[in-house]
């Protein structure tokens, strides 16, 4: 393996943010003597991917196969491509500087449809073939994996294969039959095939396109469905993460707690597809961040989840990491809370005297429409919540809403402002007079953007002209003071959602768009919408077809061969629930809704969690 070092350092004093691209942080591993190398990539710049969990997850699963050396690889910025381009450096691996393109096996996350052309900026700075037909037995395993991954159809041809659903046990499957594979001499193609057999692989190559409905050949299953590990404890989450030189995202040490929701909000894709909900028990919880912030000496702790106030045993996690904390001057974090007087009562435990961090998300702003996404929140809820903050020293709170969803009117929208004063009113009446000035509410409103495997997968996504009228009519509805309000740009939401419901169509358009400059979708100042509509029009596709078209429930879907678990049927009538604002409750705590996932995936259907109120 070639060590690009020397050829890499004299480039940084001319890049912003070097230590992006230097290895021998705190808790980076440099296996002795590896036979096999993997380069786990993030399709974004450093600081982002170094807070993502899948990725140190896979790092610590795979840096326990014997042999095997896990690396790392991020996106260079702009300065930094042009470097290693302009000296024709290829891209290279942070913990050997091996170039990208000699490692057995390159593994690129899928977290957001923005980060789409930069997966081609990896392959081609890293010189391998963007596409999976035109890669040789020299090339590198090219594999996927991640949230986008539930329809991966829109980046399938650049990947030889792409992982569906959970990584922890299906890594070390991968590594295994590649390994058996080059020992045994088998060409790509036999390898690929080898791998379609992996439980939760999918090899867009061997699937036939044509009819709109995917079709396996040469012994590939018609229908791929996701990996699951049915028992989170079975898998210790990392307790030596790499500690950043630089300032990241997410500067702390993040501890998975729970994974899957059972709450079936119907716009929330993560709350399907990652079902069924399996906790971490509290004793290894307790155990595993006491041993996390020993190795890396972090300050804070995040217990991460799509729902952590759902764990059952959350109070007691948190009291006894209370106990075992104080005067550290360590906090504990909680990535989201339940609009509930209880999360006000678990902020106070947590921050420590500290007022900062209280987010909610009621969604929509009039009961109807909570009840038409299956929000459990009602207003009085909301209002007893922000009374009991600010009663309690809160002077600030974050609100997250959408505009656009199914079945939304501009009664609707001006609900949003209407609650958002009652909210202002109910936090004014609970503070002393002298302290009401200083209340803020931070309104943070996103663009609902239909996803596959969720409810509202057939409905059209509203077009950015009539998001920019709804922003407005949003704006004039906002109180006048006392409120921070931001929203999305309405092109990069249209654009997520042509991707996110697509086909494969659109890898020509990402080809295309990369060609023409695009990098970096998902920052604000690179974003250039004009690329985009010039690359689907220079590629025959119709956006408003993918995303603005009401779909009918018979029709196929690109992402019909991916099963997650849940059946049709109930997405059908849960549309149907939808459309007559009727809510189905949490699957969790009371009984069965049969969506289906754990008949399907062979887990223990879940009843009775316990703990929740
Ligand atoms: S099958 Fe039933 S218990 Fe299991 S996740 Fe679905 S609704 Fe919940």
């Amino acid at each position: 393996m070639s060590d690009l070092w020397p050829r890499i350092e004299p480039l940084l004093a001319s890049v912003e943010r070097p230590a992006r691209y230097i290895d021998r942080e705190w808790g980076a591993l440099h296996p002795i003597d590896p036979d096999y190398r993997v380069a786990l990539v993030y399709p974004d710049a450093y600081e982002l991917g170094m807070a993502n969990q899948a990725l140190s997850i896979l790092y610590e699963r795979l840096a326990a196969i014997p042999g095997v050396a896990p690396e790392r690889a991020f996106v260079p910025w702009r300065d930094m491509a042009e470097q290693l381009r302009g000296n024709d450096v290829p891209l290279f691996t942070l913990e050997s500087c091996t170039p990208v393109g000699e490692v057995d096996l390159l593994g690129i996350t899928l977290p957001y449809e923005m980060t789409y052309s930069n997966i081609l900026e990896i392959l081609d700075l890293a010189g391998i073939p963007l596409r999976s037909d035109d890669r040789s037995d020299s090339d590198p395993l090219v594999f996927g994996g991640g949230p986008c991954a539930f329809n991966p159809e829109p980046v399938a041809p650049f990947f030889d294969a792409i992982l569906i659903g959970d990584g922890e046990e299906a890594i070390a499957e991968i590594v295994a039959t590649h390994r058996a594979g080059r020992a045994a001499g088998a060409s790509r193609s036999a390898i690929l095939a080898a791998l379609a057999g992996v439980s939760g692989v999918y090899v867009p190559s061997m699937y036939d396109m044509t009819s709109g409905v995917a079709v396996g050949r040469d012994g590939a299953p018609d229908r791929v469905t996701k990996r699951v590990l049915a028992d989170l404890d079975s898998v210790r989450p990392p307790v030596s993460p790499i500690v950043p030189f630089m300032d990241v995202v997410h500067d702390r040490m993040t501890i998975e707690v729970l994974r899957g929701c059972s709450r079936g909000c119907r716009f929330c894709q993560a709350g399907m597809v990652y079902r069924p909900v399996r906790e971490r028990s509290s004793d290894n919880i307790v155990r595993d961040v006491l041993a996390g912030l020993w190795c890396s000496g972090h300050e804070e702790v995040s217990l991460t989840s799509l729902s952590t106030a759902d764990h059952s045993q959350l109070e007691d996690i948190l009291r006894r990491l209370s106990r075992r904390l104080e005067g550290s001057g360590i906090s504990v974090s909680l990535p989201s809370l339940r609009v509930d007087a209880f999360s006000v009562d678990m902020a106070r435990m947590l921050g420590g005297g500290r007022k900062t961090g209280l987010t909610f998300a009621p969604e929509a702003g009039t009961q109807r429409l909570r009840d038409v996404i299956n929000k459990n929140v009602t207003e009085e809820q909301l209002l007893a919540t922000v009374h009991k903050a600010f009663s309690a020293g809160w002077h600030r709170i974050k609100l997250y809403f959408m505009i656009g969803l199914p079945t939304e009117t501009d009664e609707d929208v001006r609900g949003i402002g209407a609650l958002v004063q009652k909210v202002l009113d109910t936090a004014r009446e609970s503070v002393e007079p002298a302290k009401r000035g200083g209340i803020r509410i931070s309104v943070s409103v996103s663009t609902f953007v239909p996803k596959s495997h969720t409810p509202f997968q057939w409905d059209a996504q509203v077009t950015p002209e009539e998001v920019r009228r709804r922003q407005e009519v949003l704006r004039g509805s906002m109180p006048k003071r006392g409120v921070d309000l931001s929203w999305h740009a309405s092109g990069v939401s249209f654009l997520e959602g042509v991707f996110a419901r697509g086909g494969r169509e659109l890898a020509d358009v990402i080809e295309h768009a990369w060609r023409a400059g695009a990098r970096y979708d998902a920052w604000t100042e690179e974003f250039d919408l004009g690329r985009w509509i010039s690359a689907l029009e220079a590629c025959g596709v119709d956006p408003s077809r993918i995303a603005s078209r009401e779909r009918d429930t018979g029709e196929p879907l690109p992402w019909g061969h991916i099963d997650v678990g849940l059946s049709v049927a109930y997405l059908r009538i849960e549309r149907e629930r939808a459309r007559e604002a009727i809510t189905t409750p949490d699957c969790t705590f009371d009984e069965c809704t049969g969506c289906g996932v754990c008949p399907t995936l062979g887990v223990d259907v879940i009843l009775g969690g316990g703990g929740r109120e």
